[in-house]
């Protein structure tokens, strides 16, 4: 894909959650959202021809934006099997995508190691600390991390970054169109905000 928007525009054809779990905090990214940081890591040679890791891979719109930019290797680790077979399909809509391969189960019992994580993680709203789990896993499996976390966790993540060694090299705040895809969602749409990081190991000598 050439462009951002040109890729914005494309992952805006996958398919998101049909009834998503609220406990699992299934909030497909939007196209937009993820174009920016798919377009990051493309732009500092994060995907082309590197292994990348999508935990909580959902519907899939990160792993599959990955594997298009020219990923070698995309895992996405998910175990929710309604989300995986929803994934299965948008993997059929886009070529490059036999770079993608799916790992159904909890990311706690994953331990392969990657280049580069790309996460949209739980929040933490309906799990308290799911976030940091996901964070923790993250960084013990690969030295980039590009995640996104709700705004107001930002102190959190900060804190977090200071304590496993980690530098922030990108902090982006974009708001994030919530589709009404969970049966206690009154509202069409309704937008929360989100911050947008790229995380790197320190490395000590
Ligand atoms: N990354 C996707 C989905 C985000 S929603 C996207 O960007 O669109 C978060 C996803 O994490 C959901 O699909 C949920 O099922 C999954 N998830 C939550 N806890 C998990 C866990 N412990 N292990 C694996 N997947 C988990």
């Amino acid at each position: 894909m050439a462009s951002k928007q040109g890729m914005a525009v494309a992952l805006s054809e996958l398919q998101g959650f049909t009834d998503a779990d609220e406990r699992l905090e299934q909030y497909a990214t939007d196209s937009d959202i993820a174009a920016e940081l798919l377009w990051h890591a493309h732009m500092n040679g994060a995907l082309d021809g590197k292994k990348v890791l999508d935990l909580g891979a959902g519907t899939g719109i990160l792993a599959v934006g990955a594997a298009v930019m020219g990923a070698r290797e995309v895992v996405a680790v998910e175990k929710d099997e309604a989300a995986i077979e929803i994934l299965k399909k948008n993997l059929l809509l886009f070529e490059n995508t036999e770079s993608v391969r799916v790992a159904e189960g909890d990311v706690k019992g994953f331990f392969e190691e990657g280049e580069v994580v790309v996460m949209n993680p739980p929040f933490g709203t309906k799990e308290r600390h799911a976030d940091r789990v996901f964070l923790e896993k993250a960084t013990s499996l690969a030295p980039i991390i590009y995640t996104i976390h709700k705004a107001t966790t930002k102190r959190f993540v900060h804190s977090f970054c200071t304590d496993a060694k980690l530098r922030i090299t990108w902090e982006q705040n974009r708001s994030f169109p919530l589709k009404a895809s969970m049966r206690h969602h009154k509202q069409e749409r309704k937008d929360i905000e989100v911050t947008l990081f790229r995380l790197e190991k320190v490395v000590s000598f």
